[in-house]
């Protein structure tokens, strides 16, 4: 048994988070930590990054940034309200790929700084901050690592005979994952290492939490920077993940594809047996699912509780759950 209760609530909690989900979550989580006096770090995807037209995209990183700002897009789902498309109709004018992705022109100014400010030699990490200062997320917001790790994706292309790898957004925006695919590689990994900040926040947490973003192609490539697993095995908090999968579906999204591409069955339960238990070797002490899809799992306890963030303050108990449950493991 660890020290949190309803009676002493979390100081230090930290969110491991994919894009849009893990935004949404993040709002909830942040509701709760206005209630409860705690500070809230999010430890966030990049495998999505890329390069496009020069600039540098880091797109979970700015769905928080947008999200958290109050800045983004409710009815599109992604990026900034109020956005034009002046840029990109130009580019397309000049031929200039990719041309299955939008970049809308507020967004073009986020990426301009970030490039600027990578060229001149900052950290992602220090980058990130400073796009921070101006929307005010209340939250920290960290990349994975500084170094690039990008997700690539085995698939067969139409008209191609033999699979080849193609960067995560060109699957997912272009093909809408609509090709035969065998797997996800990390590329860049090898190379790769959590920052000093990501570390630091894990060592001195007291709650980590995993949002209910997609397990494999955002979860999944945090996992996979090398000592990141470690560091949640070493870490003094208890580790609570929340089911992104309700009654065998994602919400939205397409997770459903993904597990079923890496031999995982769509069910809470084998999401939560895939990313296993931290005292075998996984990363997991609870797991929060919804109403009725709950069960037993070896040395993982699990919680049921409604898992619709329809707003921050129904998020907010998801949050509450959690910090129930991880007052019960360990
Ligand atoms: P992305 O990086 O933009 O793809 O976003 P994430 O990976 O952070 O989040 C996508 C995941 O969030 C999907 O697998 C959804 O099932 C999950 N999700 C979206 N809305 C909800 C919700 O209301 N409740 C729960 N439990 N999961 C949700
Ligand atoms: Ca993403």
């Amino acid at each position: 048994m660890n020290a949190l209760s309803a009676n002493t609530p979390p100081r230090n909690i930290v969110v491991l988070a994919g894009g849009v989900g893990g935004a949404k979550y993040l709002l909830g989580v942040r509701e709760y930590a206005r209630e409860h006096g705690a500070e809230v770090t999010a430890i966030v995807n990049t495998g999505d990054d890329a390069t496009m037209h020069g600039l540098r995209i880091c797109p979970d990183l700015d769905s928080i940034m947008y999200t958290l700002g109050g800045g983004h897009d409710q009815e599109r789902g992604w990026g900034q309200v109020g956005e034009t498309w002046t840029v990109g109709e130009e580019l397309k004018e000049y031929g200039a790929g990719p041309t299955w992705f939008s970049l809308g022109d507020k967004d073009i100014a986020t990426h301009l700084v970030r490039t600027q400010m990578l060229d001149a030699g900052y950290r992602l990490t220090e980058v990130t901050e400073a796009l921070c200062a101006r929307w005010q997320p209340n939250v920290r917001l960290l990349p994975m690592s500084d170094d690039r790790v990008e997700t690539h994706v085995v698939c067969t292309l139409p008209d191609a005979e033999q699979p080849s790898a193609i960067h995560f957004q060109e699957w997912w925006v272009r093909y809408r994952t609509k090709v035969p695919t065998t797997g996800f590689v990390q590329v860049g990994a090898e190379q790769a290492a959590p920052s000093a900040e990501v570390l630091a926040a894990l060592k001195e947490a007291d709650l980590i939490l995993l949002a209910p973003s997609n397990p494999v192609v955002s979860i999944g490539p945090i996992l996979g920077v090398p000592g990141m697993r470690e560091a949640l095995r070493d870490a003094a908090a208890p580790v609570i993940g929340t089911a992104g999968l309700i009654n065998g579906a994602p919400l939205r999204g397409m997770a459903d594809v993904c597990l079923q591409v890496i031999g995982v069955e769509q069910t809470a339960l084998a999401v939560a047996d895939y990313l296993g238990a931290r005292s075998a070797d996984g990363v997991l002490d609870g797991w929060l699912v919804a109403p009725g899809d709950g069960g037993t799992l070896d040395a993982i306890s699990v919680a049921e509780a409604p898992l619709l963030m329809s707003d921050a303050g129904a998020t907010a108990q998801m949050v509450t759950a959690a910090v129930e449950l991880a007052g019960q493991v360990r």
